[in-house]
């Protein structure tokens, strides 16, 4: 169930949804998802599904960390990385796998903690975490090539806008809980484009720590 064709299979499944990058799609079929979830569920961890992390959170959904990978990194890879939402460490792992960098801010400490150690048991060493309301961005290790928010705030927060190197890309779900857009904005020289990608279902973006 957790064998390497389960993951070719998920891999097939993200493609015919849509997901091109094939260095999104190279670095998915090698990480254990089901490392990253209690044990009770690693038997569903290929299944094109968000799932209980515990805490009221959830593990995102495979193609949504596919599709926000793909629309952060594809003007090129990013040197750094600021990730709102540690969670369960998964779009952590995806993330480093890509680019040298990431910064990843959590309310929820036990959540962090356990995905420390698990991407630590993994290899991981180029993730920094800080136990913070991802609303304050990350100040002192920003500006960031590019930041992804695995949590939907009803409207973006500046601080985040703020911490953005100029061309560079924040990809954050928006909106009330059944109105959310996926949406990615890029900052110029002198403003920030918005685009509006898609409808999604995120937890939402709270406030202070846990
Ligand atoms: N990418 C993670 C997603 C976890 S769900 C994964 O695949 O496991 C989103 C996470 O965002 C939750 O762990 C939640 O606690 C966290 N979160 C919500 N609001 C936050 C905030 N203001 N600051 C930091 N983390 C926040």
């Amino acid at each position: 169930m957790t064998s390497q064709r389960t993951r070719n299979r998920l891999i097939l499944k993200l493609q015919e949804l849509g997901i091109k990058d094939e260095r999104v799609l190279s670095v998915m079929r090698k990480v254990p998802r089901h490392l990253f979830m209690a044990e009770a569920l690693a038997s569903r961890a290929y299944e094109n599904t968000s799932l209980p992390i515990g805490h009221g959170q959830t593990i995102s959904q495979p193609y949504m960390v596919a599709r926000m990978t793909e629309l952060l990194i594809e003007d090129g890879l990013p040197e750094n990385v600021l990730e709102v939402g540690t969670g369960s460490g998964y779009q952590s792992s995806i993330l480093a796998s890509l680019v040298p960098r990431v910064f990843s801010v959590e309310r929820i400490r036990p959540l962090q903690e356990k995905a420390k150690q698990v991407l630590a048991e993994v290899g991981f060493r180029n993730i920094s975490f800080k136990h913070s309301d991802g609303g304050w961005g990350w100040k002192a290790c920003g500006p960031y090539e590019g930041i992804l928010a695995a949590a939907a705030p009803e409207e973006i927060p500046t601080n985040l806008l703020e911490q953005l190197a100029v061309g560079a890309k924040l990809v954050i779900p928006v909106g009330k809980e059944g109105e959310q857009v996926l949406q990615r904005v890029t900052r110029t020289e002198v403003a920030y484009e918005v685009e509006v990608i898609e409808p999604v279902s995120f937890v939402p973006f709270l406030h202070g720590k846990a």
